[in-house]
């Protein structure tokens, strides 16, 4: 497709989360109809989009039923089947395209993929066998983080050694295999960046950002990081050339390590929005969702200028969600709910985007007042 989509045509959303329905506000805001893929009955995409296939990613009647209603088709999650991605791509144009998801399926084909264009990571190694593993542990050293290799997030499905006596219980419980070990990277912060690729290969990244996790899961992302311009620049490089060397079109989300040294590292690829990008949608003229749109749809994108810093917030399980009416309250705090009935712990249920004058981003103690009623426990 070489040519814009025209407005009122049909974009096609594999996955119904709260990327989808983020992706799906934006569609809707250029004209377009969103009509998604999902075995939720009310998915939170599906509640705001025209339209839902509902049914198995591994169905093929219902992979071609969805195809049949749609015009160009992207995904929001990563955990469909490549192969299910490949039928689409027969029928309808796919962006970004099927090899992309493989690599970021798969860790051990992501950092051979890295490396193999020049991006730094954790030093690492496949492990089939426990022997694998003991070699493994000898050239890369402990403490190390083994991993599955393919379908964790969150930080499950993985596991951090740090005793000899710890690496036999790892190897058994972690499954399935093939398993990755990494070096562990002891960083001084995590970051981020979200870089936008057309198909005529023009670019777009936001500001490197700055996450912090709370049980393996994104809790606060600070835009810009408050790191040093020079490091902030590297990562911005980093991406881009992520989204180069993958032939994107869409948006790719880059997690980074920053050493104690001073050194990126990637850690994972995403292609799709992110999590770590919803600060854009109140802190930028386009968003991270308007640019995947736009990559989706052949429309040139706009730069990613962001008028305001930011600090998001997320909102997971049943305790945070407890506080909606308090935060719903509360000048500043500019809300987003996913639609979503039930906050089992660990579900992400929505969060809160509190916007700053540029360059006004506050320390600690001003950033936990501003939040009010969502302010870290710690920072009071
Ligand atoms: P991942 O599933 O690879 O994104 O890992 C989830 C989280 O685990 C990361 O955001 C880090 O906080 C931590 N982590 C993952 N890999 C490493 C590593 N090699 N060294 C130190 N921490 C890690």
């Amino acid at each position: 497709m070489s040519t814009a989509l025209p407005p009122n045509s049909t974009i096609g959303i594999v996955g119904g989360g709260q990327l989808g329905r983020m992706s799906a506000l934006a569609a809707a805001r250029l004209g377009y109809r969103c009509h998604v893929l999902t075995p939720e009955r009310d998915s939170p995409a599906s509640l705001v989009s025209a339209g839902t296939t509902l049914g198995a990613y591994e169905d093929p009647a219902t992979l071609r039923a969805f195809a049949g209603r749609v015009d160009v088709i992207t995904f929001e999650f990563e955990n469909i089947s490549a192969e299910g991605l490949d039928l689409l791509a027969s029928l309808r144009p796919v962006r970004p395209s099927p090899a992309v998801l493989r690599i970021s399926q798969y860790r051990l084909a992501e950092k051979s993929f890295l490396n193999g264009i020049g991006v730094p990571t954790a030093p690492w190694a496949a492990v089939n066998s426990r022997a694998e593993l003991d070699a493994a542990v000898a050239r890369i050293g402990l403490p190390a983080v083994l991993k599955t290799a393919r379908l964790g997030y969150d930080g499950r499905g993985q596991a951090v050694l740090r005793r000899p006596e710890e690496v036999a219980a790892a190897f058994d419980a972690l499954l399935p295999r093939p398993l990755i070990l990494e070096g562990f990277i002891d960083f001084a912060c995590e970051i981020s960046v979200v870089v936008a690729r057309g198909a005529d290969g023009a670019m777009a990244a936001f500001d490197t950002v700055e996450n912090g996790h709370r049980d393996h899961i994104l809790d606060i992302t600070h835009a810009p990081a408050r790191i040093p311009d020079q490091t902030a620049a590297a990562a911005q490089a980093l991406a881009r050339r992520v989204a180069e060397g993958l032939d994107l079109v869409g948006v790719l989300a880059v997690e980074m390590f920053i050493t104690a040294e001073g050194r990126v590292l990637a850690n994972e690829i995403a292609p799709r929005p992110h999590n770590s990008g919803h600060w854009t949608i109140d802190a930028c003229p386009a968003s991270q969702f308007e640019m995947h749109v736009r990559a989706v749809a052949g429309l040139p994108l706009p730069p990613a200028a962001r008028h305001s810093d930011a600090v998001m917030k997320n909102l997971v399980g049943p305790a945070e969600m407890a506080l909606w009416p308090a935060i719903v309250a509360t000048p500043g705090l500019i809300p987003h709910h996913y639609g979503k009935t039930e906050a089992r712990p660990g579900r992400k249920m929505g969060h809160v985007t509190r916007l700053f004058p540029r360059g006004g981003l506050p320390g600690a103690f001003g950033i936990a007042a501003a939040l009010g009623p969502l302010a870290p426990a710690d920072a009071a």
